[in-house]
């Protein structure tokens, strides 16, 4: 963990610097070149996935907090870094929600095939933040993406929301479970990281994980 800890700083200000919307890609062909590192953020409709975008990178309204099943189903694209003519440190890649309740099975295959697509071959992808709502732990719907990760092989961390709502007590257990879980599966990172996007909690822990992720 060291390492990590040293990345608290550089990361800080990387965060701190320019941050802009590149592109969304509703289907393979809309994907952007891949010239940059890229760490991707996934997570149940509602897992507070809007939030957390917007308090690791200091801005309010860079994602839309959604609430709206089956909006558009797309993959956001931002520059991290950069700027002034320099090119990006690396891509935060938004994925679309997963896992509402009644979501047609039409647009739960679209979501796959999406995501199926993203992950194949995309060497610069080099890792997936996985969010898990800290008061209901991993559920099935994040086993099946994880499982899709883990074909994929591509590296994942699991990352608790909404840490504020629960008790400390609660949280070390949930931790603790998470991780268990996660020491298990091929692909997934074995340490987890507890955030809260209103308090900040685990907020520099999460930006300098993504910056280790681009190694
Ligand atoms: P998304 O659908 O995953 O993008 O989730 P949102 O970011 O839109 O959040 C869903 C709901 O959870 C909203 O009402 C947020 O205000 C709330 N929420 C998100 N993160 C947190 C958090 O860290 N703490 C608390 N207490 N509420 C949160």
């Amino acid at each position: 963990m060291s390492d990590e800890a040293d990345l608290i700083e550089p990361a800080r200000k990387l965060f701190a610097g320019p941050i802009t919307f590149l592109k969304s890609a509703p289907a393979l062909v809309h994907l952007p070149d891949a010239d940059y590192p890229e760490v991707a953020f996934a997570g149940r409709s509602n897992v507070g996935k809007s939030s957390l975008l917007n308090a690791l990178t200091n801005r309010n309204g860079l994602a839309r907090t959604s609430n709206t099943p089956g909006r558009t189903q797309e993959l956001n694209f931002f520059d991290v870094g950069g700027g002034g003519g320099e090119p990006p440190t690396l891509r935060l890649v938004d994925m679309p929600g997963y896992g509402y309740a009644k979501a047609p099975p039409a647009v739960v295959r679209q979501w796959r095939f999406l995501i199926n697509d993203y992950l194949r071959g995309r060497q610069v992808l080099k890792r997936t933040l996985v969010l898990i709502d800290a008061r209901h732990g991993i559920k099935e719907v994040d086993r099946e993406v994880m499982a899709m990760l883990d074909h994929a092989a591509v590296g994942y961390r699991l990352v608790l929301t909404k840490a504020d709502k629960i008790k400390a007590t609660d949280l070390a257990a949930v931790t603790q479970a998470t991780a268990e879980e996660a020491r298990k599966r091929p692909a997934a990172h074995p340490d987890i990281i507890a955030t809260s996007s209103e308090g900040g909690l685990g907020i520099p822990e999460l930006r300098a994980a993504v910056l280790e992720a681009i190694g």
